[in-house]
């Protein structure tokens, strides 16, 4: 069973949280309690020693010789996935300092009042949460699907990032490990054939693409109506918090969305900057209550199969489907976001999924176990996934082409990654080869100063070096800024074809608007997509109830 220690110097206190640790999580978890830090540390090395899986790790912060925060620190070093929470007891103002310092170097994952009296069920909600988040980025839950495929195959990769980016519990079998090969014999498949998707309900996929995964899972890939009274193209942040206030407000409501609920933020390892989430939350857990909360209220999700065209007829608006099909209606809302932009090294792009990664590390993390990782980029996306990364890693290099993080990367960013032992950050270089055999093992880096080119090894490259707009497939009449970014309120009046002025965040298509990083000028970020994506929908009402509008 997975372990939880707690530490706490004073007697009577561990006595307490060790009791009402056992009679809460006993049944599923190994409750261990010490009253030193030292004793702690013996036990963490031990488990370390033994392959023990340590959860949670709570521990008091004042104690004799080793404080709370010192040692949760350290957990790091033995136990990289263990969550730590820092315990403090009520009113004991000589903590802030403590956990505003380990909050922001990312010592603790968390702070919480002792137990006052039992059952403590506040207590309880933050512990339960912790252990959720654990076992979340641990898996091996329950599989809703079993992936058999190559570790370093592209589409075998996309397929994972996929499912893990969409909430779908999942196992894994390499094509060539012991077990792979039993599932594919049982299955009459072998290994060339590309990845196989197995389902827990008995459907087997054979190299399929994601609408096909999406509709074996039980998602709709066609538009269950022909028309609605708003249509939303994108599920990231923006789209989904729109996707809420469109159906709690009455507009008959779907939402297009092609790879996967929750965007570039699904990609986030922890967004701590979102209101509301003291501690930080998972891009994929916040894409996924998001998600359920628009689902609750009715809308009806399309997944696999993107918005390919843009038309007006008779006054509404007609999207074409990649299938080929269509669907009306009487205003749309684009929260297309954006996509990564690509390194352009013609050598490294053969080599994607295979040690290269594009976006963020949340499912190759664990893979670079005791190797080198190199994230190219200097914005906060880069500093997260280096981060996080580093929990697994032996050692995490951040290649930057500028001079200093200061512009580009938020402060509590740069504070924890000076903090970290195990990552370096390179100044002024740029990646500009690298191979390896089969997979990606070394990478050529240039001082853009002197010129000179220097070889690194590398288990794994993570590019996050910004992002271009999903523009392309709509049509001119959108008027856009030289990146492809759309024109909405002020900046569309250039072509805007009609004497009202357009709404805020409204296009130079009258009842088309635009929300989130999509939008020239927006702030990319997940809580203004969000706040754009849910303001959007006063200005639709507004456009609905216009004489001219579609009816
Ligand atoms: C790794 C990473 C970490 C980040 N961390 C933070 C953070 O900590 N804090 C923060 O505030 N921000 C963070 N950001 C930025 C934040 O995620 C974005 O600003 C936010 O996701 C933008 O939301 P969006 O809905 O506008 O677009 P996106 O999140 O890009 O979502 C757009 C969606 O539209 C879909 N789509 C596009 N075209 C079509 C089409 N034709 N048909 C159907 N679907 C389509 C895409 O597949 C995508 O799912 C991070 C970004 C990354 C990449």
């Amino acid at each position: 069973m997975p372990v939880v220690l707690v530490v706490d110097d004073e007697a009577d206190s561990l006595r307490a949280l060790s009791q009402e640790l056992e009679s809460r999580y006993g049944a599923h978890y190994r409750i261990l309690a010490c009253g030193s830090a030292r004793a702690a540390l013996a036990i963490l090395t031990e488990l370390r020693a033994g392959n023990g899986d340590v959860a949670l790790v709570l521990a008091d912060q004042w104690m004799p010789a080793t404080s709370g925060v010192e040692l949760l620190a350290r957990v790091r070093e033995l136990h990289p996935t263990a969550r730590r929470g820092l315990l403090i007891s009520w009113g004991d103002r000589s903590t802030v300092a403590p956990i505003i310092a380990a909050t922001a170097l990312g010592q603790i994952e968390f702070y919480l009042p002792k137990p006052s009296w039992s059952p403590d069920e506040e207590f309880h909600l933050a512990l339960t949460a912790s252990l959720g988040e654990w076992w979340r980025q641990r898996g091996g839950r329950y599989e809703a699907v079993t992936v058999i495929g190559g570790e370093n195959q592209a589409r075998s990769h996309e397929i994972r990032d996929l499912l893990t980016r969409n909430s779908v519990p999942f196992g894994f079998h390499r094509n060539d490990s012991a077990a792979g090969l039993a599932a594919l014999d049982r299955l009459g498949l072998r290994a060339e054939q590309g990845p196989v998707v197995a389902l827990h309900s008995g459907a087997v996929l054979v190299d399929p693409t994601n609408a096909e995964v999406g509709q074996a899972l039980g998602v709709d890939v066609r538009p269950p109506e022909r028309t609605y009274d708003l249509l939303i193209v994108g599920a990231g942040p923006a789209g989904l918090a729109a996707a809420v206030y469109g159906t709690s407000e009455g507009l008959r409501t779907a939402v297009l969305e092609r790879e996967a609920f929750g965007g570039q933020a699904g990609t986030s390892s922890l967004i701590r900057n979102y209101p509301g989430f003291p501690w930080g939350v998972s891009g994929v857990e916040l894409a996924w209550r998001v998600y359920q909360q628009a689902w609750t209220f009715g809308t009806q999700f399309v997944y696999g199969n993107p918005a390919t065209s843009l038309a007006a007829a008779g006054g509404s608006y007609v999207l074409g489907l990649q299938d080929g099909s269509e669907v009306t209606g009487r205003a749309v809302v684009i929260a297309g976001g954006a996509s990564y932009r690509r390194l352009g090294v013609p050598e490294l792009e053969g080599l994607v999924g295979a040690g290269v990664f594009y976006g963020a590390a949340t499912v190759q993390a664990q893979a670079m176990s005791g190797g080198h990782a190199v994230v190219v980029g200097g914005g906060n996306s880069a500093g997260q996934a280096a981060l996080h990364l580093s929990r697994y890693a032996r050692q995490v290099s951040v290649l930057v082409r500028s001079r200093s993080l200061a512009e580009s990367m938020s402060d509590y960013l740069i504070q924890q990654i000076d903090a970290a032992s195990t990552v370096d950050v390179r100044y002024g270089v740029e990646v500009v080869g690298g191979g390896g055999d089969g997979r990606l093992e070394f990478l050529r880096v240039r001082d853009r100063l002197s010129g000179d080119v220097e070889s690194m090894p590398a288990a794994g490259l993570f590019v996050l070096i910004g992002a271009e707009p999903f523009t392309e497939w709509l049509p001119d009449r959108l008027g856009r800024d030289r990146w492809g970014y759309l024109l909405t309120g002020p900046d569309a009046r250039w072509s805007w074809p009609l004497e009202r002025a357009p709404l805020p965040l409204e296009t130079t298509m009258p009842g088309v608007f635009a929300v989130g990083d999509v939008r020239h000028g927006s702030v990319k970020r997940v809580a203004s997509a969000v706040g754009e994506g849910s303001m959007c929908i006063h200005q639709v009402h507004q456009y609905l109830a216009l004489p001219h509008a579609p009816g």
